[in-house]
């Protein structure tokens, strides 16, 4: 190599170095995740921090256990440590007031990763999916796959909430009203059990077993003689306890076929159950892209920059309303699962559900 050839690489070298060293110096972003029970929030948080790494950010991703408490302690350690950004998916979208003023105080910007925080002014922009339409799709589920619009019915159906201390679950459960409340008017669509309403239906932390309990109560209190036509179902690990539950009664033969079981967030066990034919539905929120619309959000605020936003009415959080970007999610089934999430996602391989 000549002189001026070592010299060229030299500098090249350098030049990548230094490349490679602002690669990771912005931040830290802090990423506050609820849990690792459900693969939906792993693949959030693998996500988050691909895509901050890719445009040169440092992340600091915390998981809490679904331990409120836990979740707090990890956030103020995350301010001590200087985050220039918080994102957070809360445990209990009310319990974080006094950290977030202890954000604010030092002027760190927050971002409600899909789960609304409520009850403070402190929170700057909120990413997430279209809520109301998750639930919009799990009722119009139900209602295609009974026909509700011609056929005489009436058809047995129980409902399940999510965790009411999370406010997506109220958007999920009214989205789903919107639709079947007026079957349920018409006599059409009948909840033996009457229980109805977030306050009677909502399963805390989103935990299958609490869901299999009362899918197990119900079935023995109003089903011993009657047949259950559809569950609405708002969250795949929830799916998963109520069909179990339904199985452990004798639900899943020609004789007694499986209710129409809703979900959401296409987990693989849940994904492999529609393959089966026993989950019949969930619904696809592309964790990629809701990464890349929070990062986008980190990149504007911290350059001065206004975040984009497609929502600036919906997310009022007893305080104020927080400026959102929603994204679309996708209704997923036997008939288009391969399509949704293989061939034009690669969000799964083929392999992973087959
Ligand atoms: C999310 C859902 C998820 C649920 C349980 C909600 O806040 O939006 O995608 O199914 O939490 O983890």
């Amino acid at each position: 190599m000549t002189m001026f050839k070592t010299m060229l690489a030299g500098v090249a070298l350098s030049t990548a170095f230094i490349a490679q060293a602002d690669a990771q110096t912005k931040g830290p972003i802090g990423i506050s995740m609820p849990t690792k029970t459900s693969s939906r929030w792993i693949a959030d948080g693998d996500n988050m921090v691909k895509v901050l790494k890719e445009r040169g950010y440092k992340a600091d991703l915390q998981y809490a256990d679904d331990d409120i408490p836990n979740q707090l302690a990890q956030i103020e350690n995350m301010i001590t440590k200087g985050a220039k950004v918080l994102v957070i998916a809360a445990i209990d979208g009310t319990t974080l007031s006094n950290v977030l003023q202890k954000a604010a105080d030092k002027g760190i910007k927050v971002i409600a990763y899909d789960r609304l925080i409520r009850g403070s002014k402190n929170v700057d922009y909120y990413a997430t999916f279209d809520n109301f339409q998750v639930g919009v799709q799990q009722g119009s589920y139900i209602e295609k796959s009974l026909n509700l619009k011609s056929a005489k019915g009436p058809f047995n159906v129980e409902l399940f909430g999510g965790s009411s201390d999370d406010n997506n679950a109220h958007f999920f459960y009214n989205g789903a009203m919107s639709v079947l409340k007026p079957y349920m008017d018409q006599g059409k669509v009948v909840v033996r059990s009457k229980q109805l309403g977030m306050e009677k239906v909502a399963t805390l932390r989103w935990d299958g077993a609490v869901a299999q309990s009362r899918m197990d109560n119900l079935l023995s209190a109003y089903y011993t003689k009657d047949h259950v036509d559809a569950v609405l179902s708002p969250y795949d690990g929830l799916s998963i306890g109520i069909l179990s539950s339904l199985k452990g009664v004798g639900y899943g033969t020609p004789k007694q076929p499986m209710p129409v079981v809703t979900g959401q967030d296409a987990e693989i066990p849940s994904v492999k159950s529609i393959v089966r034919g026993e989950q019949r539905s969930t619904v696809f929120k592309d964790t990629r892209e809701l990464a890349k619309v929070t990062v986008n959000m980190v990149d504007a605020l911290l350059s001065g920059k206004a975040p984009e936003v497609n929502d600036t009415k919906t997310y009022n959080n007893g305080v104020k309303v927080v400026p959102a970007f929603l994204l679309k999610p996708v209704t997923v089934d036997k008939s288009n699962w391969m399509d949704v999430l293989v061939t034009k996602s690669a969000y799964y391989t083929a392999a992973q559900i087959q």
